[in-house]
């Protein structure tokens, strides 16, 4: 498919869509609702129906027993730990394979033309971006994703959180699917805005801020302070009625849902004519810009509100150049004068 009917490709081979990113649709003014209707299919399909599915599998036929789960043990988590291991492995491997490996789309929708397996780097482990990113996920946020998922089933098996059952209260509980996606987005910009203050930065953040050009196998690559508090989010259906089900696709959603804003592509191309799309763009802007686009692609604008907001376009850069020129001016201003030669 010829990408150059949705985008421009600048001189260095970067690829930009003609369409700005945009928040969800049920943000936009003036209000649309055919638009909104339209979005629907799209918000459910294909990634939170995955993230879904894989919940549904997980509680109904790969945790271990309701009884062993009440108390904390090592073979339990290793066993959770394995189907983790097992699945991202799979699921970002298949990304990776596809897209990174075999090249079969090149650099069709590819924000950035360079693949970071051409490009050894000092900033990695191995001088290898894949590599590093590979290491820190599998062993160092896969294993902290599991103690998440460990406490959070030994909560339910002692009865310590609301376990409603779906026979009775299942409009609510699909209403707690249905708003997850969005409750992440506000959980995720607030840490996330909290990790780039100067000091947490420098000593957390960075880490994953090493892939400037994000890769399926960036996602999870993060500090252990990061990745722990990152997934801590499914620890929020402990503090509300609730269900393993709901809990776990929350859990699903962060931890494998994390692929999406490093997928490096626009699109995906299934045949000739038909595509699909990765929402990954606002964050690939992220990783290219640091300081804009906080939080995901637009479901709960919170960029927008803070003047954050980056959505590709020549007008947002000029905005964000100034904010940054602004920001400067205010940092010389608390500079203490240079005190007068005696
Ligand atoms: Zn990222
Ligand atoms: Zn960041």
């Amino acid at each position: 498919m010829d990408d150059l009917k949705f985008g421009t490709r600048d001189k260095r081979g970067n690829w930009t869509p003609h369409r700005p990113a945009q928040p969800a649709p049920i943000w936009q003014r003036p209000f649309d609702a055919r638009k909104v209707i339209a979005w629907i299919p799209e918000y459910l399909w294909p990634w939170n129906a995955f993230h879904l599915a894989t919940a549904l599998l997980w509680v109904n036929l790969l945790i271990p027993d309701w009884e062993s789960l009440a108390t904390l043990s090592f073979v339990n988590w290793l066993w959770l730990y394995g189907l983790n291991a097992v699945g991202i492995f799979l699921f970002f491997g298949a990304f990776e394979l596809r897209y990174y490996v075999q090249r079969r789309q090149g650099t069709r929708f590819k924000y950035n033309p360079k693949f970071p397996a051409d490009h050894p780097s000092d900033v990695f482990w191995f001088k290898s971006q894949n590599l590093d990113n590979f290491i820190r996920s599998v062993f160092v946020t896969v294993p902290l994703w599991t103690v998440v998922e460990i406490v959070l089933l030994w909560a339910y098996a002692n009865t310590w959180a609301v376990w409603l059952p779906w026979s009775t209260h299942w409009l609510w509980l699909s209403f707690l699917i249905l708003i997850a996606p969005a409750v992440h987005e506000v959980y995720f910009f607030f840490l996330h805005r909290l990790i780039h203050t100067p000091f947490l930065y420098r000593w957390v953040h960075s880490v994953h801020h090493n892939s400037i050009n994000p890769s399926p196998w960036s996602s999870l690559s993060m500090h252990p302070v990061e990745g722990f508090f990152y997934m801590a989010e499914a620890w929020l259906h402990l503090l509300i009625p609730s269900n393993p089900v709901c809990a776990y696709f929350t859990l699903h959603s962060v931890g494998f849902g994390a692929i999406n804003g490093h997928l490096g592509f626009e699109k995906f191309e299934l045949t000739e004519e038909r595509t699909f799309d990765s929402h990954a763009y606002v964050h690939y802007l992220h990783h290219k810009y640091f300081e804009v686009n906080y939080g995901g692609d637009g479901l709960v604008p919170l960029d927008m509100l803070f003047g954050t907001w980056h959505d590709g376009s020549k007008e947002a850069d000029e905005r964000m150049k100034e904010r940054f020129r602004r920001k400067k001016e205010r940092a010389n201003a608390r500079r203490p004068a240079a005190s007068p030669a005696e």
